[in-house]
């Protein structure tokens, strides 16, 4: 079986879908593994690595995928791409949400199987296959440092022979896997922190990590498979009220807010942000979905009312080493379940193959 390892060709993305040491695992199982010039380079990983690990380097897209039975990416493939691409291969990589029509008709027609690594189910037996989960954990992380960094003030109390510096106050919004690591981040970095979330589960796991929770006298709104669900008109707006009183006393916000498949709740008014402290900073993780705060826009920094409104993308790309480490040991192990003695087994009825199959 020959793997395939092209390089990355979307802005903004500096991940490689397998590491070195991942690499080695395959090779030492069986597989042939390629790799296309400076695939890691943008990671951290050289040409050099990957050959230690077993693999050959080739010059292009093309030559990389030629023969391929499992082409290994970050980003979907683009129709150009389609084209290179043996019939009868996979490709395993994120669909969701850049992946385009076209190129999956053009899959579809050349009899390329495409699983979407955003689909691999949220079960116990699939955890170490979750690339939602350990790229969120990196996003929760870079939040927390880019709105320190943001900050007119530092995060933790000091006491200096110039006095004495009051903590600053991190308040978090959503403690699923990106809220909870932000939530663990910014009280390692010394703030006062608080958090929120509408499924009571989330609420227990904020206190766990000695954050306070945010009071509010709203229902549960837990939906199917430990996913929050959409809150109806009047307790959208009483959690709105809530939080417009709890962040004038807070410097940073870090919001992560969602429902699957749904637009983002907006949770932080204009009129929320206008009761803020000059300087203050909302870093937005749900801005590529609406956004939880009124103003945010996707890939940008506004000031509304002395407010910075940050807006990141692709924050996993901003830590790429490790991104890319966890990214490649959730398809490693994702591999390890569809390679039966190296020959690809897609079984439409596995639980957790089944889900992953784009059609
Ligand atoms: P997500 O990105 O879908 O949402 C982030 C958080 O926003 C969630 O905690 C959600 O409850 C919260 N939220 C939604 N609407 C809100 C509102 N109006 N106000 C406040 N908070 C709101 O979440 P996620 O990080 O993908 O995690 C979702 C769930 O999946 C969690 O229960 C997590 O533990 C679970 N999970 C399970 C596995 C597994 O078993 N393999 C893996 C990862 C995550």
């Amino acid at each position: 079986m020959k793997i395939s390892v092209p390089k990355e060709s979307a802005a903004r993305e500096t991940r490689v879908g397998l590491v070195p040491e991942s690499v080695a695992k395959l090779v030492k199982s069986g597989a042939t593994v390629v790799v296309q010039n400076n695939a890691g380079l943008a990671s951290g990983f050289t040409n050099e690595q990957y050959e230690k690990a077993g693999a050959t380097i080739a010059g292009d897209f093309s030559s990389t995928v030629s023969d391929s039975g499992v082409t290994c990416k970050v980003q979907p493939v683009t129709v150009g791409e389609v084209g290179s691409l043996p019939s009868g291969s996979a490709v395993v990589s994120y669909w969701a949400p850049t992946g385009d029509e076209a190129a999956l008709a053009a899959l579809k027609a050349k009899g390329v199987k495409l699983l979407a690594l955003e689909r691999v189910p949220r079960i116990t037996r699939a955890q170490s296959m979750d690339v939602l989960s350990s790229q969120a954990t990196i996003s929760g992380y870079k939040a927390v440092l880019m709105g320190a960094g943001a900050l007119p003030k530092l995060l933790p109390m000091l006491s200096t022979a110039a006095g004495t510096l009051a903590p600053a106050k991190v308040f978090v919004i959503g403690a699923g896997v990106a809220g909870l690591q932000a939530i663990a981040t910014a009280r390692r970095l010394g703030g006062l922190v608080s958090g929120f979330d509408v499924r009571p589960a989330a609420q227990e796991q904020i206190q766990s990590l000695g954050a306070t929770l945010m009071k509010a006298d709203v229902a549960a709104a837990e939906g199917t498979g430990g996913y929050a669900k959409e809150q109806s008109q009047d307790q959208a707006v009483a959690t709105q009220n809530a939080i417009a009183a709890h962040v004038r006393d807070v410097d940073l916000i870090i919001t992560t807010a969602a429902i699957p498949g749904r637009k983002a709740p907006v949770l932080i008014t204009d009129a929320a942000i206008k009761g803020m402290k000059q300087g203050s900073v909302i870093v937005d993780l749900a801005c590529e979905t609406g956004g939880n705060a009124e103003g945010t826009r996707p890939g940008e920094t506004v000031v509304v009312h002395g407010v910075s409104l940050i807006g990141p993308l692709n924050l996993p790309g901003t830590a790429p080493f490790h991104a890319s480490q966890m990214f490649s040991r959730n398809i490693l192990t994702f591999l390890g379940h569809v390679l039966k003695d190296g020959v690809l087994t897609l079984d439409e009825a596995d639980e957790i193959t089944g889900p992953m199959l784009v059609k």
